[in-house]
């Protein structure tokens, strides 16, 4: 047989390699923000288009390139930064492997434009898939442009492979803030689409840290700093209170590059131990200084794991540092250990009652034509007594069809008026005058604050009350959100939220579904939101905690294909507000959320699929005698 091996010929070699250092604009953006640090700029503007798809453009006033440098500089592993292996350990540049400007002009078409101080002109070298199609002499300032056009032109499964804008988008600003939030020293400009989206002079880390999350960030700041033979710790941690219930703002830098360490990350949550609120996660941001040799700096330019000689050293001192601070700076005393939980619950069943306007709903998928009055919401007392004497009479029949998940209304409802209860024929001898209220309230428990029992013919349900509220309120959300009907409570005062540049981006592109909710919103600007009217199915203290973790979920979730924003904004409120398990639930709470699940087009299962109730049925019961 003939041989058969061949060596790739080198713009498909690179292409191969550039699928490793290029997965994303974000990749792009972090190499070429790298470059010109490296490059010793003090001043970086990074131009955007269509979240990168179209173009990116970093543009600094570094140390530039000579023209053999400037042609040089797209070969693979050509690189000014280390020459030999030893180099390595000794690096003090973000780069080092000569990789990334050849593998982005592999997959794109490239734009650089060079001058060195000392040279009247500078180069301009043009490139599309590796291919040099110009190069000139021309007139710039000094410093390095780079623009990267048509990213993955011509690897078109890459390129339909790339996320919404929102997404890609989203992991520029995290590369662009990794990259900022380690050298405050530089000016950063960023643009989207021409308009400017941050413009960082140039500063310290506190006053860089609050420039990027927002003004109100400062005052949650508490410093640490601590200087050993092993590692030098700087930074700062958020105070307690303002802890999230999103791992938003969690940053390690290690020699000034971002890394992710979930043990590290466990260190300092420890050190928060006793200080936070359950389910809610710290913010900080920690620079840590350790000899180069001490790490495997060798890492994958995509990679942000990082190997320490001693990291249970590290640990500890990342521990104690921090618990020093939070105690020094007389954080932790303030805080009430004694906080009675409950009084933190989102769900407030009697002001709502008192202050909920109706609120007009399609009842057409109601597959219950009895409960024509039911309502997830009621209006007043008064509707609520109302719901209870009409809806009595029947309201057995919501369970009818538990047996069979899924009910299908017509045939339901045809199906359950001649179905006969076990309870009423029960308590129909024993309650002869008030039989159906007896019944309502003699047949539905709340079993450890976390499930509600209730009987049917054929056994019983239990239900989770916490996934069951997340069905009903999903539901009546989705249906304010399509229908645009919902109704607002309007605040006395309205609320200020103050939210980063970033989230505040965010809230405004799902701005119109919020208001669809029954949001009403004042003024946007750059650091602070202001609400004057709320969803009725919320209360006031509730509203920064929805928000918060409705920006967060859009970030997170985002990134799954078949992602509806409607769909996701309907889950995360509900998620956020539905009662939690631990909650005392009185009995018309109990009933109420029972009667609204079974009203509900889906009552099975919550919105992330999970069971909402099982069923027991008699003969189950029997098995176990
Ligand atoms: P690396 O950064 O690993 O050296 P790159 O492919 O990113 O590899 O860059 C190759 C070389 O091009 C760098 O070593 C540097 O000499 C030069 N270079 C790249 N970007 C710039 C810039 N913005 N300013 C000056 N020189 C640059
Ligand atoms: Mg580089």
């Amino acid at each position: 047989m003939s041989d058969i091996i061949q060596l790739l010929p080198d713009h498909v070699a690179n292409q191969i390699a550039a699928g490793e250092v290029v997965q994303r604009p974000a990749s792009v953006v972090k190499e070429l923000l790298e470059n010109a640090i490296d490059a010793k700029a003090a001043h970086i503007k990074l131009i955007i288009k269509e979240a990168g798809k179209t173009l990116i453009q970093v543009i600094d006033d570094g140390v530039g390139m000579s023209v053999t440098d400037a042609r040089l500089s797209f070969e693979r592993h050509a690189t000014s930064k280390i020459k030999s292996a030893e180099d390595l350990f000794q690096l003090n540049t973000k780069g080092f492997r000569g990789e990334a400007l050849a593998s982005i002009a592999a997959i794109a078409h490239v734009e650089l434009k060079t001058k060195q101080e000392s040279d009247e002109v500078g180069t301009e070298i043009k490139i599309e898939g590796s291919e040099v199609t110009s190069q000139e002499v021309c007139v710039t300032p000094k410093g390095t442009s780079i623009g990267v056009k048509n990213l993955f032109y011509n690897i078109p499964a890459r390129r339909n492979f790339l996320k919404s804008n929102t997404v890609e988008l989203r992991h520029i600003i995290d590369e662009f803030h990794r990259v900022a939030m380690v050298h405050p020293d530089i000016k950063f400009d960023m643009y989207h689409n021409g308009s400017e989206v941050f413009s960082l002079p140039a500063a310290n880390h506190r006053q860089r840290i609050v420039h990027i999350f927002g003004g109100k960030t400062n005052e949650k700041l508490v410093p640490i700093d601590e200087e050993t033979d092993l590692v030098s710790i700087t930074g700062f941690v958020c105070k307690p209170e303002y802890a999230k219930r999103t791992r938003g703002e969690q940053f390690f830098f290690v020699n000034n590059r971002f890394i992710k360490s979930a043990y590290l990350n466990h260190g300092v949550n420890s050190a928060f131990e006793g200080l936070l609120k359950e389910k809610t996660h710290p913010s900080y941001f920690i620079y840590l200084t350790v000899d180069p040799t001490s790490i495997d700096i060798n890492i994958h330019p995509t990679k942000t794991e990082i190997k320490f000689d001693d990291e249970h050293a590290l640990y500890a001192m990342l521990r104690s540092t921090i618990k020093h601070s939070l105690g020094q700076f007389n954080v932790a005393p303030v805080l009430d250990f004694n906080r009675d939980s409950s009084m933190d619950t989102p769900y407030e069943y009697k002001s709502k009652m008192a202050q909920t306007p109706t609120i007009e709903v399609d009842r057409s998928f109601n597959p219950f034509k009895e409960d024509k009055k039911e309502d997830s919401s009621f209006s007043s007392t008064k509707d609520y007594n109302n719901f209870k004497k009409e809806s009595a009479g029947s309201w057995e029949n919501l369970y009818a069809g538990l047996d069979t998940t899924e009910i299908q209304s017509k045939q339901a409802e045809s199906e359950f008026s001649s179905i006969q209860f076990e309870s009423s024929e029960v308590t129909g001898s024993l309650f002869d005058g008030d039989q159906q209220t007896e019944l309502e309230h003699n047949t539905t428990y709340q079993l450890r604050r976390k499930y509600i029992i209730t009987t049917i013919k054929s056994g019983m349900v239990i239900i989770h009350q916490n996934r069951a509220h997340q069905r009903v309120l999903y539901e009546e959300v989705l249906r304010n959100i399509t229908m645009a009907s919902a109704i607002s409570q309007q605040l006395l005062f309205p609320l200020k939220l103050s939210f980063s540049k970033q989230e505040i981006q965010l809230l405004k592109e799902v701005q119109e579904q919020l208001e669809n909710t029954g949001f009403v919103f004042g003024d946007i600007t750059d650091g602070e939101v202001s609400i004057s009217g709320i969803p009725t199915v919320t209360t006031e203290s509730e509203v920064s905690v929805l928000l918060e973790k409705l920006i967060s979920d859009i970030e997170q979730e985002v990134p799954d294909s078949g992602f509806s924003l409607t769909d996701l904004l309907a889950r995360s409120i509900s998620g956020s507000i539905a009662v939690r398990t631990g909650v005392n639930l009185g009995k018309e709470q109990l009933q109420h959320i029972v009667n609204s699940l079974f009203a509900c087009t889906e009552p099975t299962v919550t919105p992330d699929n999970k069971p909402t109730f099982i069923t027991l049925t008699v003969d189950d019961i029997d098995k176990k005698f």
